[in-house]
């Protein structure tokens, strides 16, 4: 059975290059009937501070994608580490190298003038010469022939031997490296597919070297490509968000993430918007291209539209309210049913939850409303005359709901003699205050009847 799996370094932020190879892990793991694993690289202990790690814990369950097992934490495991050292050194495929600081300097030098990689005596040397001072142990690799990293993105990637050094696996203080740790622990963990950015392709020949000299069988390799800003350089700070949460409170919905990001760097034909089931269905790491993705925010906002127009009003009600709650406005309610009922009115343009939140407003004000210099302007005697008429005509309505009040709207222009530009920009006004409504009718619907009179005779009076 195939098990996939993520292994951030809590940094402090999730990372969106980070989301997209958390989907596509969970994609294929789905796909094959697999399980999906997280495991927390928290070894560098300053920086892997408990809330670091809840950052990616929120983040996954924000996306949507949470590991099928319990997490698994790197640095509880360096005894785990350890004792592959020890099975390496067993099977002569490691051994401890005593070089001094300045014995290393030196070979450093002396390699950088040959053009060719730093080489230690103790690779050749007896285990009984060993001097009593610390030493760290070092992978015995290879030193001819290639390593080859068969990538299921990358294709065939050829390494040369020689150009390889031999990788140090436990430091003189007896802690593990990094790439011990990975191949330790993706094997331990059951992993069959290692998923990630291809930053770690140079890893992956290092890692291979280690599987083969612990006689453990090499993972399937999949490097995915980086994302790119829109200008096709490496994604950063400039081109706006980079961390899953600022997405979040920028207002993405997490399926419209999962949709987007599965379209970066994957894709099923010219299919632009597909359900998780679809994309469950249709993904195979093999059609993951190696080009690096762009990052296309016009791309990511219709995907938004989209999934806000197809979304339950009940949930955006709940998404909505609470970022109505954040701001300072002197709103009359946030009530749920208000909210509920105004939703499919005002939805359709939203490209973000923030656009909706702006959408909802009126609905939301406090009587009297605050109406602005233009809208005083409108409000001229004829037009008040006339809104006095329609507010009694509003007034014996007994059917509140969008078609019957177009066509009582339509009537009073009617017998008014007047089309309906006459009033309507007027009762728009003095309904929303200036701020953006839907037409007439759907605005009278969001307000209610009680409120809408309301509102008319605070502008009358
Ligand atoms: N901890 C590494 C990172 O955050 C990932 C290592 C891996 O996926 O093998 O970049």
């Amino acid at each position: 059975p195939v098990v996939t799996r993520i292994a951030p370094s809590p940094t402090g932020m999730m990372h969106i290059g980070t989301a997209r190879t958390a989907l596509f892990n969970w994609l294929y793991a789905r796909h094959t009937g697999g399980k999906f694993l997280l495991r927390i690289e928290d070894t560098d202990r300053e920086r892997s501070t408990a809330e670091a790690v809840q950052v990616i814990f929120d983040g996954l369950k924000w996306l949507g994608l949470e590991a099928d097992e319990e997490p698994v934490f790197q640095f509880a495991r360096a005894d785990r580490h350890r004792a592959a050292v020890d099975a390496l050194l067993a099977r002569d495929a490691a051994y401890k190298d005593f070089m001094t600081p300045e014995e290393l300097e030196a070979e450093r030098e002396a390699a950088r003038a040959e053009g060719r990689v730093v080489r230690s005596p103790w690779r050749d040397r007896s285990p009984n010469d060993a001097p009593d001072r610390p030493f760290v142990v070092r992978l015995k690799a290879p030193q001819e022939g290639e390593t080859i990293v068969d990538d299921q993105v990358k294709g065939q990637v050829r390494f040369e031997n020689r150009n390889l050094d031999d990788l140090i696996l436990l430091r003189t203080d007896g802690t593990p490296t990094y790439n011990l740790a990975v191949v330790v622990d993706d094997h331990e963990m059951g992993v069959t597919h290692v998923i990630r950015g291809d930053d770690h392709l140079n890893n992956a020949a290092r890692q291979t070297l280690i599987y083969q000299g612990l006689g453990w069988d090499v993972p399937v390799w999949a490097h995915l490509p980086l994302i790119h800003g829109p200008d096709g350089t490496k994604l950063s700070k400039r081109h706006g968000a980079q961390a899953v949460s600022e997405f979040a409170d920028m207002g993405y919905l997490p399926e419209a993430m999962r949709n987007y990001l599965a379209k970066l760097g994957w894709g099923h034909g010219d299919d632009e918007i597909f359900a998780d089931a679809q994309a469950i269905s249709w993904f195979d790491i093999k059609d993951v291209v190696s080009a690096p993705a762009r990052l296309d925010w016009d791309k990511l906002n219709h995907l938004n539209n989209h999934y806000i127009r197809e979304a339950e009003p009940g949930r955006l009600t709940g998404l909505v309210s609470h970022i109505l709650q954040s701001r300072e406005w002197k709103l009359r309610s946030t009530d749920p049913d208000l909210l509920q009922r105004t939703i499919p009115l005002v939805r359709d343009g939203a490209k973000t939850l923030l656009e909706l939140a702006d959408a909802l407003v009126f609905v939301l004000k406090q009587r009297p409303l605050e109406i602005p210099e233009k809208g005083l302007a409108m409000l001229t005697d004829e037009v008040r005359a006339r809104l006095a008429r329609l507010r009694e005509d509003l007034a014996g309505a007994t059917e509140w709901e969008v078609s019957a009040l177009e066509s009582r709207i339509r009537g009073f222009a009617e017998r008014e003699g007047v089309g309906i530009g006459k009033f309507g920009p007027a009762l728009r006004m003095v309904m929303a205050g200036g701020s953006p409504a839907p037409d007439l009718a759907s605005t009278l619907v969001s307000l209610g009847k009680d409120e809408s009179l309301g509102r008319l005779d605070d502008a009358l009076s």
